[in-house]
């Protein structure tokens, strides 16, 4: 078997020289920062049809390399045009996320350093960073000391894994003895509204716990967990032999940014004992400044939380954090490995996070968390959030003044659902508001989001790029205005 030879093996990676990187390197700093300052000029959408890209790469891979300038050309020439680009002011869909330049560095370093932070002895620096960068995350949301986690890939692992020790609380000895087979076990039960993310659904899939333990409560008429009819629900399941272990209360729905009555869903949950886990995911990030965090009230009282930082926290994805409140609970899925972390070998007090982490390699996340954090400053985040808070507040009051538009929900966070009311009756509001997203799509003006809201189609807005100006969302919520009235001519002439 012959194996790289010295011509083959150029330092500093082994596989190009040091002065070709310094060259590449340098070439595509610039041509992130060029992209940036041009964003504005591309199309928001993607300008291909499905299949288009494929259509234009070989279909076996490459035998021999090819020069990296070729490569970067082929990224302008193919890449690009295949890219929606979610960092566009016109991209408004989804979690219209933008990144963050230390976040861009960060992940260029930890790439560059490329550690598993699975042992402290081999990623000391990626360990503690976590361990830091956590706690600094803790004291700048106000929560108790005491509270501490991971960082995870993203919320919808670490839902899992709070549902995963919510479980272990039932004393059924489920860690040992699994749940398939057992006739001794009760239907569990956790209870989640109906807004509720489907990564929730899929946790309890992934857990074994049959889809039937996850008991949807019914909303109030602002789509928050209707606490009352929670209180119901479990006294119900009680009656009939069924044991709740767990509520997931969630602040920032994904389809309307609810936020679930925190305070009431904690005393429930104290009353019975019962495992409370906070999706912040999306809403989490405004315990970061003091304006709206009264929103967030009783999330201090969680068992565990999440909060994505790829979403309202502008890193590059993926960076979520998992906090628990209490450390014994990380026991759910503690084990040891002779070959990884034997457990006569471990440090007493030395941290190896593949010990109680469902991760084994974990990135290096926390370095760009740790970049961001020092970069901007808990008050510069903050004032960033209440940036996106106000557009959103700013859109709202456009949609309101406008005779055309509906506000179907004011906005708790950074979203706001709106739509065209057509003039005529005999006009399907539905298919109108559907198609004129399209139309939207379809003529580049650009992505916005949709939902139904009490079984209307509905178009949404997230405003969670700061560098979004009021004017643009003036412009664009005229747009769908002229573009809508322009729609009903036509289908009212058909
Ligand atoms: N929870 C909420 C409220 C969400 O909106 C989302 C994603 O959209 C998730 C959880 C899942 O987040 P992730 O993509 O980080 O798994």
């Amino acid at each position: 078997m012959s194996g790289p030879t010295r011509d083959t093996v150029a330092p500093p990676t082994g596989d190009m020289s040091a002065a070709e990187f310094r060259r590449f390197g340098h070439e595509i700093v610039d041509w992130i920062a060029n992209y940036f300052e041009h964003i504005e000029e591309l199309p928001v959408l993607a300008q291909i049809e499905p299949g288009d890209l494929k259509a234009q790469l070989p279909a076996s891979p490459p035998e021999a390399g090819e020069p990296m300038a070729t490569i970067l050309a082929d990224v302008d020439r193919l890449i690009v045009p295949a890219l929606t680009h979610w960092s566009h002011p016109s991209f408004f869909a989804y979690f219209a996320t933008s990144t963050s330049a230390p976040g861009i560095f960060g992940e260029l370093l930890s790439a560059a350093f490329d550690v598993k932070s699975m042992l402290w002895r081999t990623s000391p620096a990626s360990t503690e960073l976590e361990e830091v960068t956590l706690d600094w995350l803790r004291q700048m949301l106000g929560l108790d000391a005491g509270m501490s986690g991971f960082i995870y890939d993203t919320a919808s692992v670490s839902s899992m894994h709070a549902i995963a020790a919510a479980r272990e609380g039932v004393e059924l000895r489920i860690r040992e003895e699994g749940m398939s087979g057992r006739k001794d076990l009760p239907l569990l039960r956790v209870y989640a509204s109906e807004q509720a993310h489907s990564s929730i659904d899929k946790g309890i899939i992934t857990l074994g716990l049959r889809q039937r333990s996850l008991r949807k409560i019914p909303t109030d008429k602002e789509f928050r967990m209707d606490a009352k009819a929670l209180a119901d629900a479990i006294d119900e399941d009680k009656r009939n032999r069924i044991l709740p272990f767990c509520v997931v209360a969630t602040v920032g729905t994904t389809s309307t940014s609810s936020i679930d009555p925190v305070p009431a869903i904690v005393e429930i949950c104290e009353q019975h004992k019962l495992w409370l886990h906070v999706d912040a995911a999306y809403g989490g990030a405004l315990l970061f400044g003091n304006r709206f965090r009264d929103k967030l009230r009783g999330v201090e009282a969680a068992d565990s939380l999440s909060i994505d930082f790829h979403k309202l926290l502008w890193q590059p994805i993926p960076c979520s954090a998992f906090l628990l409140r209490d450390a014994r609970h990380f026991d759910t899925i503690k084990l040891h490995a002779d070959y990884l972390n034997p457990e006569n070998h471990e440090d007493e007090g030395i941290p190896n996070l593949v010990t109680t982490s469902l991760l084994t390699s974990r990135r290096f996340d926390a370095l760009k968390l740790w970049i961001s954090f020092q970069a901007l400053g808990r008050a510069k985040l903050a004032a960033m959030i209440d940036c996106t808070i106000e557009l959103a507040t700013h859109a709202a009051e456009v949609i309101r003044n406008s005779p055309r538009l509906e506000l179907v929900c004011a906005p708790e966070l950074s979203t706001v659902i709106f739509r065209f009311v057509p003039s005529h009756a005999e006009i399907d509001a539905n298919r109108l508001n559907a198609a004129l997203r399209q139309h939207l799509f379809d003529h580049g003006i650009a992505v916005i989001g949709h939902t139904r809201v009490h079984n209307r189609q509905c178009l949404k807005l997230t405003l969670m790029n700061p560098t979004v100006r009021e004017e643009q969302i003036q412009l664009l919520l005229r747009t769908v205005a002229d573009h809508g009235e322009q729609m009903e001519r036509d289908w009212s002439a058909v």
